[in-house]
């Protein structure tokens, strides 16, 4: 072997494939259904969208993009998200004057410069949806049971879901100054990062994974008692809504976003499915960034879902039903001139949509058919010197093993036929 795949860029096999294509085609049967069209933006763009889209002070900007310089001389990143470049999409193409909420969804891949470990790569995927232009709290709960129904519909028995709210930039000034206060005297307990966390952006501190950061935030104020009256009015009905879909809540005062212009509602999902909880969504309301992208103050809210994980899951679990490589018909011929006519044979029964394999390895009649076995063909046609001179072929179902001699003329209508008695 000389080459190999860069660390934490991983290929997607046939193996895998069956999975992805569960995940991709749910998504893309469930998002129209709620009214969300499909955008694909280019996968890199110049590095200041992420930097003002993402944020300056995240991890994500700091630590984990893929960032170069062009040929030009231009600073470009691959996204480590599609948030900000649908929001700078939005702006640059004046959906604001077409429409007056955009519905959008995207799936693709995404890139940051991350540790690779099971279910995180460096490309790695993601669907998503944003609706842009609504505060509409309805639209929160929309946008949760759209994220839910997608994972349901792909066989999740266990979603459950979190819920905070962190109201406007104003709420969490207030409350940014009381977490403050409540942490300094615990600096010297907190891990690393959360003592420069507490200097830049106090508010990553509540999500830290560390035992000592997560115990100290414990027993200290929480977002929910410092929101205005518009937004505890806002998250009230959000909760409100999700009440009449059904839809069931953990309230998780330290599930946050810690930039400006994420704002009210912050939610997310995830999967007990296979014991420990695990977050496949991650979404919220960003009324801030289209203003950010030099846009009027336009309200917004947005989910991301990652695939790889996903896929990890529902390799897990039984009772997925996935579509593998099968085969309807399998036609197996006997030399070169049985061949020659059976090619055109299978191009007309692939012209009818019919998935259908001719041998390419100069396998015999025997090996022929424990081929069409393995691929799963319900049918296989066998076409000998003998058939062709008589202008016949043998059709096998291969259920029941029986075999008929049917006339070359009505093929296809036959093939048609015993398929559709399976
Ligand atoms: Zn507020
Ligand atoms: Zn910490």
């Amino acid at each position: 072997m000389k080459y190999y795949a860069p660390k934490g860029l991983n290929d997607i096999t046939p193996d895998d494939m069956p999975y992805w294509h569960a995940v991709e085609s749910e998504v893309r049967a469930t998002m129209p259904v709620y009214g969300y069209e499909e955008i694909r933006t280019p996968m890199m763009e110049k590095t200041e969208v992420f930097a003002r889209g993402v944020g300056e002070e995240t991890d994500v900007v700091e630590k984990e993009m893929y960032t170069f310089d062009d040929k030009g001389g231009r600073s470009m990143t691959l996204r480590p998200e599609n948030t900000a470049s649908v929001v700078r999409a939005y702006l640059e193409h004046k959906y604001y004057g077409k429409e007056e909420l955009s519905k959008w969804y995207y799936l693709g891949p995404m890139f940051r410069y991350e540790a690779p470990q099971k279910g995180r790569s460096r490309q790695f995927h993601q669907y998503g949806a944003e609706a842009i232009g609504s505060n509409d709290p309805a639209l929160d709960a929309e946008m949760i049971n759209l994220a839910t129904d997608i994972l349901t519909s792909l066989g999740l028995n266990e979603v459950g879901l979190s819920l905070n709210s962190i109201g406007c930039p104003d709420d969490r000034e207030e409350y940014i100054e009381e977490l403050v206060e409540y942490l300094n005297p615990f600096k010297e307990e907190l891990c690393e990062d959360c003592q420069a966390r507490l200097e830049t952006n106090p508010l990553r501190i509540l999500d830290c994974k560390n035992q000592a950061c997560s115990s100290i935030v414990e027993d200290g104020p929480e977002i929910t008692d410092y929101l205005c009256s518009e937004c505890r009015d806002h998250f009230k009905n959000v909760k409100k809504y999700l009440d009449q879909l059904n839809l069931s809540y953990t309230m998780d005062p330290n599930l946050v976003r810690g930039l400006d212009y994420y704002t009210k509602t912050v939610f997310e999902v995830f999967s007990s499915d296979l014991g420990a909880q695990d977050a496949l969504v991650g979404g919220g309301r960003y009324d801030g960034l289209v203003e950010l992208f030099g846009g009027d103050p336009t309200p917004a809210v947005g989910f991301a879902g990652g695939i790889e994980r996903l896929v990890l899951l529902l390799e897990e679990l039984e009772g997925v039903e996935l579509k593998k490589r099968e085969l309807d018909v399998y036609l197996a011929t006997l030399d070169r001139e049985t061949k020659r006519r059976g090619l055109k044979l299978v191009q007309r029964l692939r012209n009818s949509g019919f998935k259908t394999e001719i041998d390419y390895l100069e396998k015999s009649l025997q090996g022929q058919l424990g081929y069409a076995d393995r691929y799963g063909a319900d049918v296989t046609a066998i076409l000998g010197p003998q058939e062709l001179s008589e202008d016949e072929i043998t059709l096998r179902d291969m259920e029941t093993g029986e075999q008929t001699l049917v006339p070359l003329s009505d093929f296809t209508e036959k093939v048609k036929n015993l398929l559709e008695s399976e």
